[in-house]
């Protein structure tokens, strides 16, 4: 009934093979450290530690640590390291797996690096070992982008909320909707094949029901898009407005430092810059634009372009102006600046100061900035809060999920009464749920899912 099953074991045998060398990978940051990991997996695993040692370690124990010498190939000393050794299948690639825990001096890493090419291994790629683990069956594709999304997380509800999906609740969650619409297609396909009775219709309501349960959580699954993104990749700021109006010196107060260019002349910043900062508990992209304003010059053109985009693409839009601000509906993602209110008379500052949805600011003296900080916080946690536990770590699943929404509103929307019809939209979506969980995945997803992963990852 489901071709997956072939197309997934073609694509893990192709796969497999590369596993067949043994390979390394630094998976601390290279600099001076008390400690430096380096990692090696593979069935060459246990034999390289015996010669590293100078043949000391040759029948490591599992999940067993040494204190041990290593050396280069001129048996000269590089270090004095623990070594961790993991049997495969249990250990977090699944096949053989050693820890080299030296003291983290570049000098050392490098030779010890140095020796493991010597020795026939081979440098990881990137993700590779979180690769192995995936192709070994010990996580699922979910859980993959869950452990990229756990180092790569910037606030505590990032760390929880990954730490969540590793451990398998958000592949648990997608299981159990995955197997409502199994269970689904297996009754339209019943009442296909064998049913010999006119009970189409019976039916037909059973497998709705089935339908609807699993669009709920769909649906539920992809509006914690949204909030999971800003807690694991951070908000991202994005200031506009006319040219010259102070955003690039708002942009670099808000920073602390001075970033982006500040000049007297109109339309010096064309294109965005973008700096990861902090506001509040929250982590933000902040974005200074070019100034928004009719122009002939190309490169101009192009940055008021971009600026749009950013702005529509934006979290929180911060809009500066110097004159009197709109009185329009304010759109809730967007926070009104009037700047340079050092140059405003006290009376003027106070008119403009009714309108609770601006904030008065000189960027140059840096006032008002506190209230605009505390305005975008305010923001910030209203929009990463979620009451949803299991949420989504990457946009690759939103997308998945969003076309299982497709594929089962189709058959609720239309009130789709052709049990062929509705088979086919419950197969699509089964494909769907299959290429979210990386039970059939091609090279080129495995390739962009893996290629985000730092090296020794
Ligand atoms: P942008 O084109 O909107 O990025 O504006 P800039 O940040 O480059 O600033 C344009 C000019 O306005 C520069 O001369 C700044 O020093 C000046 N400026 C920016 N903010 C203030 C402010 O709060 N008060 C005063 N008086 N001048 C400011």
């Amino acid at each position: 009934m489901f071709g997956f099953a072939k197309k997934r074991l073609k694509t893990q045998n192709n796969m497999s093979n590369k596993n067949k060398n043994t390979y390394f990978g630094l998976s601390t940051p290279l600099g001076r450290s008390a400690t430096a990991t380096i990692r090696l997996s593979g069935w060459e695993s246990k034999k390289t530690l015996e010669k590293l040692t100078a043949g000391k370690l040759d029948n490591p124990k599992h999940r067993t640590s040494y204190v041990v010498d290593i050396y280069n190939k001129n048996n000269t000393l590089i270090d004095n390291v623990i070594i961790l050794y993991f049997k495969g299948p249990n250990s977090y690639t699944g096949d053989d797996l050693v820890e080299i825990h030296s003291h983290g001096n570049p000098i050392i890493i490098e030779q010890i690096c140095e020796t493991l090419l010597n020795l026939g291994l081979r440098p990881a790629e990137a993700g590779e070992f979180t690769r192995a683990a995936y192709l070994n069956n010990k996580i699922d594709l979910v859980q993959a982008e869950s452990i990229l999304s756990l180092i790569n997380s910037n606030t505590i509800d990032g760390v929880n909320l990954s730490l969540n999906s590793v451990s398998g609740s958000l592949s648990i969650k997608t299981l159990e909707m995955r197997k409502e619409i199994i269970e689904a297609l297996g009754l339209a396909e019943y009442e296909l094949d064998i049913s010999e009775t006119d009970t189409h219709k019976q039916t037909i309501k059973v497998i709705k029901k089935r339908i609807n349960r699993a669009l709920l959580d769909t649906t539920k699954l992809i509006s914690t898009a949204k909030s999971a993104r800003i807690n694991t990749l951070g908000a991202s700021v994005v200031i506009y407005g006319k040219p010259n109006v102070g955003k690039s010196t708002l942009f670099n107060t808000l920073l602390n430092y001075e970033r982006s260019i500040v000049t007297d002349t109109a339309g010096t910043t064309r294109d965005t810059v973008d700096v990861a900062s902090t506001i509040g508990r929250h982590s933000v992209v902040l974005v200074d634009t070019a100034g928004i304003r009719k122009t002939e010059d190309i490169a101009e053109k192009l940055g008021v372009e971009r600026t749009q985009e950013k702005i529509n693409e934006a979290d929180i839009s911060i809009q500066v102006v110097t004159g009197a601000p709109s009185t329009k509906a304010a759109n809730p993602n967007n926070i009104t600046v009037l700047n340079k209110t050092d140059l405003l008379e006290k009376n003027e500052i106070n008119n403009v100061r009714k309108n609770k949805n601006v904030i008065c600011v000189s960027a140059k003296n840096k006032t008002g900035i506190p209230s605009l900080l505390k305005q975008i916080n305010k923001k910030l946690d209203s929009k990463s809060q979620c009451k949803i536990e299991t949420q989504i770590t990457s946009t690759r699943q939103k997308q998945r999920l969003k076309n299982i929404q497709k594929e089962l509103e189709k058959v609720l929307r239309n009130k789709e009464t052709n049990l062929e019809i509705i088979a086919h939209h419950l197969t699509c979506a089964i494909k769907e749920f299959d290429s979210l969980l990386g039970k059939t995945s091609t090279d080129d997803v495995l390739d962009s899912v893996f290629s985000s992963f730092c090296v020794g990852k």
